[in-house]
């Protein structure tokens, strides 16, 4: 997996080169080394599992710093993220709730913290009063470009292979299995979704029937029904 598991793993690599790439996650030299020995160093081979799970901690770590710098969680850039990327049939607090797996309460709270904060607004459905539609404001578009993802997870990346597009693969694999055996909905975009329709002169999605943009298709949706490999 290239410098990724060299690194994190120290296999034909001393520790420099751990800290090297680890230091742009977490900006401190001091917690990189204490947390890389507590968990990698000395472990000759990590699984897939603890480099995932290892990621996860970089990635929450450096998304805490990013959100602390506006006064916000992580769960908080998280549902900036998800509305500032999902479509027209995603964009309610309740799809938000299911996309964040938490509770009614704390989507709830989430959504009411970020509307105090002006990063993000209810809107009333123009046909139906009942439902409500979320989006960011300009200050929240802003928040979102500059955080997320965080600026040492891209300078990581961009060290890998092609920017990691041959991990992204293997990572969208081990996301789907995931997903399908916990039954989790897969919150994806139209190209990878079951139900979408290229047609003459443009695209459609077969489940409403509704014609879609080009830029449409590569925003989430909740109704994201996953094309079936057979792998
Ligand atoms: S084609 Fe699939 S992902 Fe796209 S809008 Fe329709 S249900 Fe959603």
């Amino acid at each position: 997996m290239g410098s990724w598991s060299g690194s994190v793993g120290g296999a034909g690599r001393g520790p420099g080169a751990a800290v090297s790439i680890e230091s742009k996650l977490l900006g401190s030299r001091g917690v990189v080394q204490k947390v890389s020995r507590r968990y990698f160093w000395g472990v000759p081979e990590p699984s897939v599992y603890e480099l995932v799970e290892r990621l996860g901690n970089l990635l929450r770590a450096a998304e805490r710093r990013a959100g602390a710098r506006a006064g916000l969680q992580p769960v908080h850039l998280h549902a900036l993220g998800y509305v500032a990327r999902c479509n027209r049939y995603s964009d309610s607090p309740g799809a938000l709730q299911e996309y964040l797996g938490v509770t009614k309460g704390t989507a709830s709270q989430t959504v009411t913290v970020l509307q105090e904060r002006g990063l993000l607004r209810r809107r009333r459905d123009d046909e139906d009063a009942r439902r409500v539609h979320l989006e960011l404001t300009a200050k929240g578009r802003r928040l979102v470009a500059s955080a997320l993802p965080p600026r040492p997870f891209e300078e990581a990346l961009a060290d890998l292979p092609a920017g990691g597009r041959e991990l992204r693969a293997q990572l969208m694999g081990l996301l789907r299995g995931l997903q399908r055996s916990g039954g989790v909905p897969s919150f994806g975009v139209c190209r990878t979704c079951a139900h979408f329709r290229r047609e003459a002169g443009g695209f459609r999605c077969g489940l409403t029937g509704e014609p879609l943009e080009r830029d449409e298709t590569a925003l989430i949706c909740r109704e994201h029904s996953p094309v079936e490999t057979g792998d």
